[in-house]
């Protein structure tokens, strides 16, 4: 077993293994791009990264579209790596040569990711590893059913013994060649209300002689900011986004029966989630009656807040710096990932690595048609996952 005081060295011959891989893992990086599949069909970028680990390690299908493969010590707790599979239904205006042409994009930097996974897998062959280092080709990040939830329930967590998981997503909000890492929350947690205003209607001419749905769900859209700046303490972030409001008929002389409001309720603290739905649903209901209507408000829930562990997001910062990787102030959105399945599993981490674009005023964002990081944030990744299966492995040598 490797003791504590072996972690530096490892680092050092990890690294030096790692620059080998790098250039064929930019090569794969720009093959992956070229031929991306969208969220539940992503068997064939699963079957190109097994292939270009199948000298290193083999893998285990999972859920439709993921596989497990470990490295390392065969038994005992290990560490796992994240990368994502998925791409989404986005035509890529990016003009590289190496652009998808099938109408899907990787304009999530999830290409960038696998490669990353693919080159630091490749070099681990050549150091001796403390605990199991678990790669895991998750599917399905932007879509539901979410396919980190989905391995879960595989059984991934019991059958590797993952004390810790470990991701890192490319940033265009994070400075180039720098990584973020912090403790706590990192993204929200994403939940849905639907209200439904049920009405008599009638006449335009007559709105004393009806129920008036168009007023009742005019007044509930303006209500519900204020309903959060009164429920919620300002210091914790959280918000409900309208995005879709119907009423109406399409005519201009008719009030409709029925009215329809679709938002996105995003909130940061757990309590939050149920106290602020509430006081929504109470809202709603009330303004509904008062114009002589009826709301009927539905939680349609989603994906938990990300919360970066404390310990790993701290001793993750301090390898960084060993490593090189200057850090950067901590990116917390109110974005949502699935990745937040892993930290309510087990003390994990999310780590966001900077590809800011150098002269750009407005950033192509993430899911942007023209999001396209430098073949360089291959290796930034790559170093992230690095400085975080180290930060795992000491905190749990020091607990042996
Ligand atoms: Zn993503």
């Amino acid at each position: 077993m490797t003791t504590p005081t072996d972690l530096p060295t490892l680092a050092t011959h990890w690294l030096t293994a790692l620059d080998a891989e790098l250039p064929a893992a930019r090569a794969l990086r720009r093959e992956l791009h070229a031929d991306p599949h969208v969220s539940g069909d992503e068997a064939p970028t699963r079957d190109r990264i097994v292939a270009a680990l199948s000298d290193v390690v083999p893998f285990t299908p999972m859920t439709d579209a993921g596989a497990v493969g470990r490295l390392g010590p065969a038994s005992g707790p290990s560490i796992a790596l994240r990368a994502e599979l998925d791409a989404l239904p986005v035509t890529e205006q990016t003009g590289a040569s190496f652009a998808s042409k099938n109408g899907a994009m990787h304009a999530c930097g999830h290409d960038v990711h696998q490669a990353a996974l693919v080159a630091l897998m490749r070099a681990a062959r050549r150091v001796d590893l403390p605990f199991g280092l678990v790669g895991l080709l998750q599917p399905r990040e932007e879509t539901s059913p979410p396919g980190a939830q989905e391995m879960i329930q595989a059984g991934v967590i019991a059958q590797h013994d993952i004390a810790h998981v470990i991701g890192a997503h490319v940033h265009p909000g994070v400075a180039t060649g720098a990584v973020a890492s912090a403790g706590g929350f990192i993204n929200a947690a994403a939940e849905e209300i639907d209200i439904r205003i049920e009405g008599r209607g009638g006449h335009g001419a007559y709105p004393h002689l009806a129920g008036d749905t168009v007023a009742a769900i005019a007044h509930i859209a303006l209500g519900i900011p204020e309903v959060v700046r009164r429920t919620i303490s300002p210091v914790r972030p959280a918000l409900i986004s309208i995005g879709t409001l119907n009423a109406g008929l399409g005519v201009a002389n008719v009030l409709p029966a029925h009215a329809h409001i679709r938002s996105t309720m995003r909130t940061t603290d757990v309590g939050d989630r149920a106290e602020l739905f509430a006081a929504v649903k109470r809202m709603a209901e009330r303004t509904a009656e008062a114009y002589g209507t009826t709301a009927t408000v539905t939680l349609i829930e989603g994906q938990p807040a990300l919360i970066n562990d404390h310990d790993l997001a701290f001793g993750i910062n301090a390898w960084l710096t060993r490593l090189d990787v200057p850090g950067d102030e901590p990116m917390r959105s109110l974005g949502a990932d699935d990745f937040a399945y892993f930290c309510e599993a087990v003390p994990s981490a999310m780590l966001f690595v900077g590809v800011e674009t150098a002269g750009e005023d407005l950033q192509p964002t993430l899911h942007h048609a023209r999001f396209l990081p430098d073949e360089s944030a291959v290796d930034l990744t790559a170093r992230a996952l690095l400085a975080g299966y180290l930060a795992a492995a000491e905190g749990m040598l020091a607990v042996e």
